[in-house]
């Protein structure tokens, strides 16, 4: 990129990008796009797989708003809190976390019925692992040809991000140079350096230098006075970031095998009483 004159960053455009990055990135090393709790056991057994299987069909009937709201009102009744927030503000990217948890979901519940691997997943980790360590361009664009040509990368059309590590070579491979990346080998610090890649590719796009974003994003106030702080006119403050948001729409289950289908059930259940009462069908 150009200049590195003192211009102004665009915090919302910065954040957006850093969020699809993180996802771009999760897929290709995971399969999927946010981290979660997976059902990797069977279920307990007063759930059914007819009942998996009328779930599923629920599920991709769904829109992403009624989703959340369905979401919400069974994270209400397991903390027993009002279910005030239920009709709470419904941003953009809380629709985008409900698209991707509701296709993690039903990739979730058909793994259980048919029992299969993510696509690939020795050789997306190894992917993965030969991207942070491209040290040249054609290792570079080695690793890139590859994870374009991975089957659900293109189903979800997701080609473009390592369009954009092409065509942003000597940005990517300078950030990964410097001092800050981090290089230890352990799983934590994988983390860290998926989340400061994304970071560093959403200033590419935004036009600022990677560090720069990397730096931003990282001290980013989330509080009162922060550059994402909102108030709604109806008086409810809150950080629009893409982190926080997810930490409010949380999913209901969380711990272990069990909780997730005690979770799912629930969710379902609210499902079918909320569609059965209002009758509608979007
Ligand atoms: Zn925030």
């Amino acid at each position: 990129m150009g200049k590195r004159g003192p211009k102004p960053v665009d915090m919302g455009l910065l954040n957006v990008w850093e969020f699809e990055w993180y996802k771009a990135f999760h897929v290709l090393r995971d399969g999927t796009p946010l981290p979660g709790s997976h059902a990797v056991t069977a279920p307990p057994p007063h759930i059914s797989k007819v009942q998996i299987r009328s779930w599923i069909q629920r599920l991709k009937e769904m829109s992403e708003e009624e989703w959340l709201k369905t979401n919400r009102r069974a994270c209400a009744t397991i903390s027993e809190k009002e279910v005030s927030e239920i009709d709470g503000p419904i941003r953009d990217v809380d629709l985008e976390f409900a698209r991707w948890e509701k296709a993690d979901e039903i990739a979730e519940l058909e793994r259980y019925l048919n029992p299969r691997k993510i696509p690939a997943q020795n050789e997306r980790r190894m992917l993965w692992a030969n991207l942070v360590r491209a040290r040249t361009a054609p290792a570079l664009k080695k690793v890139c040809d590859e994870w374009a040509s991975l089957p659900d990368v293109r189903a979800w059309g997701l080609t473009c991000y390592p369009a954009h590590i092409l065509a942003n070579m000597g940005e990517f491979l300078r950030m990964k140079r410097d001092v800050r990346f981090p290089k230890s080998e352990s799983v934590t610090f994988d983390e860290s350096r998926l989340e400061y890649l994304a970071r560093g590719m959403a200033g590419v796009l935004v036009g600022v230098s990677p560090m720069t974003a990397i730096e931003r994003l990282r001290n980013i106030k989330h509080t009162q006075g922060g550059p994402l702080w909102t108030k709604e006119p109806g008086g409810l403050k809150y950080c629009k970031c893409w982190r926080c948001s997810l930490a409010s729409s949380r999913r209901v289950y969380k711990w272990g095998a069990e909780g997730w289908w005690n979770g799912m059930s629930l969710f379902m259940e609210l499902a079918g009483k909320r569609l059965h009462r209002k009758g509608e069908g979007r």
